[in-house]
């Protein structure tokens, strides 16, 4: 086969990839449409093969045109792909300086082709430049070094990619550009640029799809582990992060059921229930200690896993919930009280979860039956409302009393 058709088929594989990355942003971005940045990098990996494809295939063809436009184009790739990068934590450099970067690297690149022709100049222009705006975004993103593993290796990988750029350059090509383009194509500079691009550019590209996909189902997981109303662990949420510590004993659990919530919807209706549910769960939440679970078990009952918790503890710490619950104050005078029961109860060594679970239901069925508003605990310490004098009104603005 023609030499020459050979060199142009390899040189098309580094952009090839690049698109086939581009098709797997587009791909992420439609399972999950809010993830615009997936969109912004699938552009940078266009961008790059239009570039490259300016370069290998002459278009425009003359010299000065085609370094001008590749330019321009391969400094859209690159801002391109810091903004996608940026965006996905929430940052960006700005639609400004993208567009002023854009167009001071093409006019730079135009001066020394038309003006003082120099390609040592473009080349270190181009080097160095792309260089200085990924390793800027690479300390813009640092903040990815405290996250998960898929995001520290996308910071590493960014970083050594943005700073490859200076010492390989300098190596490569020193301080006299090749005469000609011929043997700009054969030179070290270009082989090692290839080389780096293939190597490090993938790796940069597949690190950034990985983060991109865990994203999604780091998402998809919390869709399906969340309860969509109140905001807390739904019960395969709250199993799941309770599972692996039912191995001993010691550990408290607490089930809050509120107290005549059926009257509530059937009198205020089903919107001003959601209204008190999402009220009940947040004032259990800011009533709990660090490393506490909630959960929403169904319907109107909560479930309060309390780590290395004694059966007084767990006693007190119900007390304090039914009350934070009772003191809740709603804008809506008619709505009255709202008030929960609980059942309360430690592990015992070799107990299952499902027949500690029954347990503790059984605790807070006789708390029902005992009058509700009350805690019963497995130290038989049952508390009831008779001493509680305050019966505030209520709003369908739930705060703390
Ligand atoms: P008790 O004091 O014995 O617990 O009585 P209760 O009325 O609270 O209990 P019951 O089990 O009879 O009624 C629970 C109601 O909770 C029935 C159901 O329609 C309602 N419910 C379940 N899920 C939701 C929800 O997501 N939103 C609203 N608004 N109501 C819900
Ligand atoms: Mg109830
Ligand atoms: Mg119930």
């Amino acid at each position: 086969m023609d030499a020459a058709i050979v060199r142009t088929t390899l040189q098309l594989v580094i952009p090839g990839i690049l698109l086939i990355f581009g098709i797997s942003f587009v791909c992420t971005w439609l399972i999950d449409r809010k993830r615009h940045y997936l969109l912004v990098l699938a552009g940078a990996c266009v961008f790059f093969a239009l570039a490259a494809g300016s370069q290998i295939f002459s278009l425009p063809s003359g010299a000065g045109p085609n370094a001008v436009v590749s330019g321009a184009i391969y400094t859209a790739a690159v801002i391109t792909a810091a903004e996608g990068l940026l965006l996905r934590s929430g940052k960006t450099f700005g639609l400004y300086a993208d567009v002023m970067i854009v167009c001071g690297f093409t006019a730079l690149l135009a001066y020394f082709f038309y003006v003082d022709r120099n390609l040592l100049a473009r080349v270190y222009i181009q080097s160095f430049g792309y260089g200085f705006v990924l390793l800027v975004t690479a300390l813009r993103l640092s903040g990815l070094m405290r996250g998960r593993v898929v995001d520290r290796v996308l910071f590493w990988i960014l970083l050594v990619f943005s700073i490859q750029f200076f010492p390989r350059t300098l190596l490569t090509i020193g301080l006299s550009a090749p005469s000609d383009r011929a043997a700009f194509a054969n030179s070290i500079f270009w082989q090692a640029l290839q080389l780096s691009l293939g190597v490090l550019g993938a790796s940069l590209a597949m690190a950034i799809l990985a983060a991109a996909v865990t994203d999604v189902i780091d998402d998809l997981r919390h869709q399906r582990d969340v309860d969509h109303l109140t905001g807390v662990f739904n019960r395969r949420g709250f199993e799941e992060r309770i599972a692996g510590r039912l191995r001993k004993g010691g550990h408290a659990l607490l089930l809050c059921d509120i107290d005549k919530f059926k009257s509530i919807n059937d009198q205020y209706g089903h919107d001003v229930g959601d209204i008190v549910l999402k009220a009940v769960a947040r004032q259990l939440e800011l009533s709990l200690r660090t490393g506490d679970i909630l959960g929403r078990m169904g319907g109107e009952e909560f479930a309060v896993f309390l780590p290395d918790t004694s059966a007084r503890e767990a006693q007190e710490c119900a007390e304090r919930l039914r009350l934070a619950i009772q003191s809740c104050k709603f804008t809506d005078p008619d709505l009255g009280s709202v008030t929960a029961s609980f059942g309360a109860g430690v592990l015992a060594p070799g107990e299952t979860w499902s027949s500690f679970y029954k347990r503790i239901d059984g605790l807070l069925y006789d708390a029902k039956r005992g009058g509700r508003n009350r805690t019963v605990s497995d130290i038989r310490l049952v508390s009831s409302l008779a001493n509680d004098t305050s019966d505030p009104p209520f709003s369908l603005q739930a705060h703390r009393a």
